[in-house]
């Protein structure tokens, strides 16, 4: 069948991850048709694997909490890169998205006077992530999943059909977005069981498609994380900021090698897990860094006493921000401290009793007895860095999360600006529920204003484009195998982009990633269009190779270590780019170029949330000029 299957909705959510299943329902309750693609199976994004909980300022375990401690958190986390205005949207509104979802029937772990429970996370002043065990992204999922059925039944009701007004197409992999002139007009794509191609009409396009992580060799994400809405972003027309800003989680898994980066939730040191070094030093100790020495603690007594009493000591630094973390497990392990797999240890057998571990750690127990033989209520898990989130995006409108052009939304973490230059964890989980509705409101709003205007068109010219384009791969004989040139790409990223960098090595990257275009250019995938991954991994290469262009000449471009950027010839944070977005389109050619803009300013009564001598650390004096301690 060469027939394209075409559709006709209001809006089309690509990703039913928190971000695209939350903008989904909204926009389908302010009365908008909507349909929810994904790349997998419904139910099997990214959020279903989060496991440590959503980060929202609810004081339930202790009330000092609030906005604006979270605010000041989440800026301190990113190294104040982060776009103001959504740090603080976050902050307001994560609470009501966290008690929407338990009206909506989530079950979270409870308090003992029965509120929701919150533990303690990285870089977070108090307990703050609501959570269920350490899989509180599959209660996230499933209900934000429930929600969208009974929509589905409301609609059954009305119309005799469930699908009337939300529908779910799984294993649906977009490849273009269509405009009609500047605005977006609809998305095209194919079934990723038989490879039928799918067109999808529509004024609004709401990105939710979640990560990178899969353009590195080393990573936490899974298959389907290839950065498809960036590129998708960038090949319409819209920006991207600072996408030098990557995530490496402290702590993934180093062995067995088959597992080797998957994820070791930060609850492990939430709950009291220790890092020890080859020779049983709590090094990060010797690793706080000026910037936050105020908040950590100086010894392991003070750190061991913070567990009872937070009040009145201070935090160990196992809770320090990842980016801290990860480097500083990074310079032990290459000052030869490492554990025999290269990692170093993390230790809870020690601090917990057995059944209290397996109560609140239960995937963590499972994940490492079946993967690695290793029983972790009785000796120390070996762990090591993992690329595992990326805080550069799309660039949005905070209110509405509308991108640079008309009718395209993104929410989530293909989004950029709320984290800054490092995301605290949990604060991911919250992201999506807030900035999710956003986008789903913003959507909606829009197409209301078009009313008048009448919706765009798709022209045949650009599906018919969209459709060679998707068909190239299976029709070029004798080119080389899709698989090589990914394995290439990602060891070129973690060895050359990876958690510590040189000016040298990434401008090499960035020849080797021209190389790497050029063969793809000619990459055949044998077979026919059914279920045929070598097919769709092609496809995807396009995605990473443009992402991984953005990483790398940002990544030379920013000239200071902030955050998920570490530039070994820069080692410092400066004042001067802390006022700069790196902004990244695409040019003629279709490469990725930079442009430099100012991030957003702080207002007053933001600023005043901070010490002035904290303030200093981080911005120039010009920034700083009439404010005086509040405090
Ligand atoms: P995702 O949940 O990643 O969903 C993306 C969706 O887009 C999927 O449905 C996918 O199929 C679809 N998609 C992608 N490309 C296409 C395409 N081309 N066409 C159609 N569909 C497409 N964060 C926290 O706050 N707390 C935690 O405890 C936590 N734990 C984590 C544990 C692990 C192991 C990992 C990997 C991440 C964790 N995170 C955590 C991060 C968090 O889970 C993710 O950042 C978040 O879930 C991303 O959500 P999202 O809605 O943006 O996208």
């Amino acid at each position: 069948a060469t027939e394209i299957l075409t559709y006709e909705y209001d809006v089309v959510v690509i990703g039913a991850g928190g971000a695209g299943l939350r903008a989904a329902i909204e926009a389908r309750a302010h009365g908008k048709s909507v349909a929810i693609v994904c790349k997998s199976l419904f139910g099997k994004a990214h959020t279903v694997m989060a496991e440590g909980g959503a980060a929202a300022a609810m004081g339930n375990v202790n009330a000092h909490d609030n906005w604006m401690v979270h605010f000041r958190d989440t800026m301190r986390g990113g190294k104040f890169l982060n776009n103001p205005r959504m740090a603080e949207l976050h902050a307001k509104e994560a609470p009501d998205r966290v008690w929407e979802l338990e009206e909506w029937g989530a079950l979270f772990d409870r308090t003992k006077d029965g509120k929701i429970s919150q533990r303690n996370f990285g870089g977070h002043e108090y307990p703050r992530l609501a959570h269920v065990g350490d899989r509180t992204g599959l209660e996230l999922i499933r209900t934000l999943q429930q929600a969208v059925v009974s929509f589905q039944q409301k609609d059954f009701k009305e119309h005799g059909d469930y699908e009337a007004r939300v529908k779910v197409f799984q294993e649906h992999t977009v490849t273009r977005l269509l405009k009609d002139g500047d605005r977006i007009a609809g998305a095209f794509g194919y079934r990723r069981e038989d490879g039928r191609f799918v067109l999808f009409k529509a004024p609004a396009v709401v990105l939710a498609t979640g990560g990178v992580g899969k353009t590195f060799k080393v990573t936490s994400n899974s298959w389907e994380y290839t950065g498809d809405g960036h590129a998708l972003a960038l090949l319409a027309g819209a920006t991207l900021i600072n996408m030098e800003c990557i995530q490496f989680h402290p702590t993934g898994m180093v062995w067995p090698p088959s597992i080797k980066g998957a994820l070791v939730t930060e609850s492990v040191r939430g709950d009291g897990g220790v890092l020890r070094n080859s020779e049983g030093k709590r090094f990060m100790f010797d690793y706080v860094p000026d910037v936050f020495r105020k908040q950590y603690a100086e010894t392991e007594e003070e750190a061991d006493r913070w567990y009872e009493d937070p009040d009145n000591n201070r935090r160990p630094p196992e809770l320090l921000p990842r980016d801290e973390v990860a480097r500083s497990i990074n310079s032990e392990v290459k000052a030869g401290r490492g554990t025999p797999h290269g990692g170093v240890f993390l230790d809870v057998s020690t601090r917990l009793p057995a059944e209290q571990i397996l109560k609140r750690l239960p995937s963590m127990y499972h994940q490492f007895k079946e993967l690695a033989d290793v029983d972790i209520t009785a000796e120390p898990m070996e762990v090591g860095p993992t690329c595992h989130y990326v805080m550069g995006g799309v660039e949005v409108d905070p209110d509405t999360a509308a991108s640079t052009v008309p009718g395209l939304f993104a929410a989530g973490e293909v989004a950029g600006g709320m984290h800054g230059s490092n995301r605290l964890g949990g604060n991911s989980l919250s992201d999506l529920l807030v900035f999710g509705r956003r986008a789903g409101l913003g959507a909606a709003e829009y197409i209301d204003g078009l009313a008048a205007g009448g919706r765009p068109a798709v022209s045949d010219a650009d599906v018919e484009a969209a459709r060679v384009e998707a068909l190239a791969p299976l029709e070029h004989d004798g080119g080389e195998n899709p698989y090589t040139v990914h394995a290439e790409l990602q060891q070129t990223m973690n060895d050359l982009v990876g958690i510590i960098r040189r000016e040298a090595e990434v401008a090499a990257a960035v020849e080797k990633l021209a190389e790497f275009r050029e063969r793809r250019e000619k990459i055949s995938a044998p077979g026919t269009r059914t279920f045929n991954p070598g097919w769709h991994l092609a496809l995807d290469l396009r995605n990473m190779l443009l992402v991984a262009d953005c990483v790398a000449k940002a990544a030379l471009e920013r000239q200071e270590s902030r955050g998920g950027h570490t530039r070994e010839d820069y080692p410092a944070m400066s004042a001067e780019w802390r006022k700069i977005n790196l902004v990244c389109s695409l040019d003629e050619q279709g490469l990725a170029q930079l442009e430099r803009k100012p991030v957003p300013t702080i207002r007053k009564d933001l600023l005043e949330l901070f010490e002035l001598s904290e303030l200093k650390k981080y911005m120039t004096d010009e920034e700083l000029e009439g404010l005086e301690d509040a405090k």
